[in-house]
């Protein structure tokens, strides 16, 4: 079946939540996808900050064929080797023993189950990010900040106040004695890749701790080393009470988790919270294959190196304003708001990327991108920009 056969059958069968893709994907290979008539695309969104080691690569198809074709699903009643590796190798990362896991399968359910966690503490209110992005589901919704996503849904969850991201003295009149928690992307990245001053998340955690409110930090697109560490927030030198994972957790597979922290990790007591897939032996076995190829790469190293090079050589494209970002996350501001007819000739031209908002672009490829993908990138997107100004 061709491109626009699937595009007519997706009309037919699928709901209208996202609006119709223009393009049906059928095989990937590294950083490489196909589509439906034969076309071969650079993949630099990688299923959203997702495929963190891109597509089919070796050690994620041999863990997970290992894996279904000996015990493929346990349930919460037993434990099972994968999961409690992967929580080891999630604690150990944290850098705090005391640290304890709970695994879903995606960004919104983490955030979820630190929503209930924070109502554990008897105290309700909380304050989120305005334009922050922490999932689609009526608790994570009531968190995420952008009102065009909330407003069809009212009446959200009550008690939640959203403040302009980076501005610390908003923040301080948010908090009081009341304040359960404080969710927080280390940068937003649904709302153009926005990156906070400096010293921000290290002074809303000393304003946490006097309200004695939770510190929640949303790692689910920044995290699993695509910013050149395991969660985005490490260069701040704080820790958060919750770490919120799941986009590049799972390899590409549908994998979340909720890290609690300190005493943050014994809040949750026996029956409080639940998911039936949560951990699965499948899902934590391509965890786990990517984390050990991610660490026996240097990938978070190579990450920061890209990162410099892209960043030098994008800004001196002409039609860009800013760029911006961490690691293999970036955005690029362009002088118009133009970003989605952009993305769109990208896409023509060879190279997936994606408009997170009318004025900017959004990269995050694997992080087995390599120098020849990115020179391309840049070669593309150089001329498009030319011609499309
Ligand atoms: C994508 C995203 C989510 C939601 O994840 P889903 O898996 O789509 O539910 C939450 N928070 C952040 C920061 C995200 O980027």
């Amino acid at each position: 079946m061709k491109n626009k056969a699937m595009i007519s059958q997706w009309k037919r069968t699928t709901q209208n939540n996202y609006g119709v893709p223009t393009l049906a994907l059928v095989k990937g290979k590294g950083l490489v996808v196909t589509d439906a008539d034969g076309k071969t695309y650079l993949d630099f969104l990688g299923g959203i900050a997702t495929n963190i080691l891109g597509h089919a690569h070796p050690a994620i198809v041999k863990a997970v064929s290992k894996q279904i074709s000996v015990l493929g699903h346990v349930s919460n009643f037993y434990a099972h080797p994968n999961a409690l590796a992967l929580a080891d190798k999630l604690i150990s990362m944290t850098g705090d023993k005391s640290a304890r896991v709970f695994f879903c399968q995606s960004g919104a359910e983490a955030n979820e189950a630190a929503l209930k966690l924070s109502r554990r503490t008897g105290r309700v209110r909380i304050v989120a990010a305005r334009g922050a992005f922490h999932g689609r589901t009526m608790g994570a919704l009531s968190l995420t900040g952008q009102p065009a996503k909330r407003e069809p849904f009212v009446p959200l969850l009550k008690g939640i106040k959203h403040v302009a991201f980076g501005d610390i003295n908003a923040m301080r009149r948010a908090i009081n004695k009341k304040t359960a928690m404080v969710i927080l992307e280390p940068i937003m990245g649904e709302a153009g890749v926005i990156v906070p001053p400096a010293d921000y998340l290290a002074e809303v955690r000393q304003l946490c701790d006097a309200a004695g409110a939770l510190l929640v930090i949303d790692a689910v697109q920044t995290g699993m080393g695509r910013t050149g560490d395991w969660f985005g927030y490490e260069y701040s030198g704080i820790k958060p009470d919750v770490i919120t994972v799941a986009k590049g957790l799972g390899g590409g597979l549908p994998l979340g988790a909720m890290i609690a922290l300190g005493k943050a990790a014994e809040i949750f007591k026996a029956g409080d919270h639940g998911s039936t897939f949560g951990g699965n032996p499948v899902t934590t076995a391509a965890g786990l294959a990517a984390i050990n190829v991610i660490e026996r790469d240097s990938l978070m190293k190579k990450a920061v190196k890209f990162h410099e090079h892209i960043l030098t050589e994008v800004a001196l494209i002409p039609g860009v304003k800013q760029v911006r970002g961490a690691g293999l996350l970036i955005g690029i501001e362009l002088e118009k708001p133009n970003a989605n007819e952009i993305a769109q000739a990208m896409m023509d031209a060879g190279v997936l990327v994606n408009a997170a908002n009318a004025s900017t672009i959004r990269i995050a490829p694997a992080l087995i991108v390599t120098q020849a993908h990115i020179d391309k990138f840049i070669a593309t997107f150089r001329k498009v920009l030319t011609d499309g100004n």
